[in-house]
C-alpha cells in the first residue's frame, strides 16, 4: 500500500499550487481491491473509500461492517441500484440523470443525512460517456434544488486520460469555470470531484478539492 506516497504527493501539490495544506481531499478508490487493504488504509487514517459497483461494495460493507468508513458511489448509476446506493452510501459522484436524483432521494432512509451528491459533467462530448454536457448542468442543478434527501455539493469529471501534462490541465480548468460561473449564494457547490492517480497533481493546480485514488495507493485492480 502506497497511502503515505499518495498523501506526499498532495501535500506537495497543494504547496506548488497555492492551496492551503489540508484543502485536497483524499478519496481512496477501492473497487477490485479486496476488503483486507480496505482494513489497512483505514487502519493508517484514510476513512473515505470510493467504490463502482453497488454488489461489491455491498459485500466489503458487510465484511467491515463496525469501520466507521464514509462510502463514496463513483460508478455508473443504475435505475436498478439506486436503492443500495441511497441506502448504504453517503456520497454519489455520477449523477446525471433527474430520474435517478428523484429517485436517490425518495429512497434515501428517513433519519440519515442528505445524501451528498455530484453532478457528473462530460466536457469533452465522449460518446458512451457519462455526464451532462457543460450547457446542461445549471438547469439539472436547479431541478434537484427541491429534492429534500439529495445536496448537491458540486461537481465531478473524468477526462480522456492523457500522457501529455501540459493538455491535462485543460479539462480540470474548464470544470471549475463552470462552476464558478453556475454557483449561487444559496447553492455554492463548493467540491470539484477531478484527478486520479495519473493526474491529481494537474487536478489540484485548477482546484480540485477531492482526488479519487486508486491504483496509486492499492496497486493494479484484481
Ligand atoms: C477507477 C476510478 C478512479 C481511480 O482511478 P485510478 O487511476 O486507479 O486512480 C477514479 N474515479 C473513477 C470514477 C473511477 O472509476
Amino acid at each position: 500500500m502506497r497511502l503515505d506516497a499518495v498523501r506526499e504527493r498532495i501535500r506537495a501539490a497543494e504547496e506548488r499550487s497555492g492551496r492551503a495544506p489540508g484543502s485536497v481531499a483524499l478519496l481512496a478508490v477501492s473497487k477490485k481491491q479486496d476488503a483486507a487493504k480496505l482494513r489497512a488504509a483505514f487502519a493508517a487514517g484514510q476513512t473515505a473509500f470510493g467504490e463502482s459497483y453497488a454488489q461489491e461494495a455491498t459485500g466489503k460493507m458487510e465484511t467491515l461492517g463496525p469501520l466507521d468508513i464514509q462510502w463514496h458511489f463513483i460508478g455508473r448509476i443504475q435505475s436498478n441500484k439506486t436503492r443500495q446506493i441511497a441506502e448504504r452510501f453517503d456520497w454519489v459522484h455520477g449523477l446525471c440523470d433527474l430520474k435517478h436524483a428523484h429517485r436517490l432521494s425518495a429512497q434515501r432512509p428517513a433519519g440519515s443525512p442528505p445524501l451528498a451528491a455530484c453532478v457528473q459533467v462530460n466536457l469533452d462530448a465522449e460518446p458512451g460517456k457519462a455526464g451532462l454536457a457543460p450547457d446542461r448542468v445549471a438547469d439539472f442543478v436547479a431541478a434537484c434544488a427541491g429534492l429534500p434527501h439529495l445536496e448537491l455539493v458540486g461537481l465531478m469529471t473524468l477526462p480522456a486520460p492523457t500522457e501529455d501534462k501540459a493538455a491535462q490541465g485543460r479539462p480540470f480548468r474548464a470544470l471549475r469555470l463552470l462552476r464558478d460561473r453556475i454557483a449561487t449564494p444559496a447553492r455554492p457547490l463548493p467540491v470539484l470531484s477531478m484527478g486520479m492517480s495519473a493526474d491529481l497533481e494537474a487536478a489540484i493546480a485548477e482546484g480540485a478539492t477531492l482526488v479519487r485514488v486508486g491504483t496509486a495507493i492499492f496497486g493494479p485492480r484484481a
